[in-house]
């Protein structure tokens, strides 16, 4: 499932909320330059990140669960801020509708992905990455991971926007448990003919199975394999290279496949 672009009116809101802040992006800042929201630790349960509650107009609370580690605390309260600066989102806060989110693109939820959307858009600025892109269009996975811990962002949140925005054929795949439940390609990627296959398991022998077999090892995980694996099978197969990385102890796995022949 693909997630649509944030439109030109949200986009204009994180420009304008990323011109007065440093970089990592400095979101206590933002809290604090609105005046009327506070965070706290919260705990409502496993399937909670975070939430955002409306009290009054002087009172927001941004609750997020205390257990998560920092680029996702991070994460999940950019999410939050989503529901509070996407027009839509913060008509129906307005309105009471609180819920607890599950943050980090596994929601199916059309306000959960927005929300996620609005948060990597909001911790990875698109002139950072394009003055990135500019010297370096093909980045690694290793490479990705070391530019989300310079941001304090989610790799997952690093690696999608990347992907959105390098010029190179490239795909990302979040799986947990083995399961695929987040597919995005690049742009050049679905141009030069690379069609999602969409199963629903990740491959048994692939590096992804690898990564979920040792979580918390803090290891790329990373092999040549055969377009077919993980694509329909073209007139001519091409080998991919595939890297794959587990998400700490969530039984997540994010994973990079880009073809390091292609030239353009
Ligand atoms: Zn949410």
């Amino acid at each position: 499932m693909t997630i649509k672009a944030t439109s030109p009116e949200v986009k204009q809101i994180i420009d304008d909320l990323q011109d007065n802040v440093d970089l990592p992006i400095d979101l206590d800042k933002i809290i604090n330059n609105e005046g009327n929201i506070r965070t706290r630790p919260a705990n409502y349960g496993n399937k909670f990140d975070g939430r955002i509650e409306y009290i009054s107009d002087k009172n927001i609370f941004i609750l997020y669960h205390p257990k998560l580690i920092s680029p996702r605390v991070r994460f999940s309260i950019a999410h939050e801020l989503g529901h509070f600066y996407i027009p839509e989102h913060r008509k129906l806060l307005l309105s009471g509708k609180s819920h607890n989110s599950k943050a980090g693109f596994i929601s199916n939820k059309r306000l959960e992905r927005e929300a996620d959307e609005f948060a990597s858009h909001l911790l990875v600025p698109e002139s950072y990455l394009n003055e990135l892109l500019f010297k370096k269009t093909f980045l690694t996975l290793k490479d990705l991971l070391k530019l989300a811990n310079e941001l304090q962002v989610s790799a997952t949140a690093m690696t999608i926007r990347y992907v959105k925005m390098t010029p190179e054929p490239c795909a990302v795949i979040l799986s947990q448990e083995g399961q695929q439940k987040f597919y995005l390609a690049s742009e050049e990627m679905e141009y030069t003919g690379f069609q999602w296959r969409g199963c629903k398991d990740i491959p048994w022998n692939s590096a992804s199975a690898k990564a979920s077999k040792n979580q918390g090892s803090g290891e790329v995980f990373e092999e040549e394999t055969d377009s077919g694996v993980w694509f329909s099978k073209r007139k001519r197969e091409r080998k991919i290279w595939e890297e794959a990385f587990p998400l700490g102890y969530t039984g997540l796995v994010l994973t990079l496949l880009s073809d390091p022949s292609y030239n353009g």
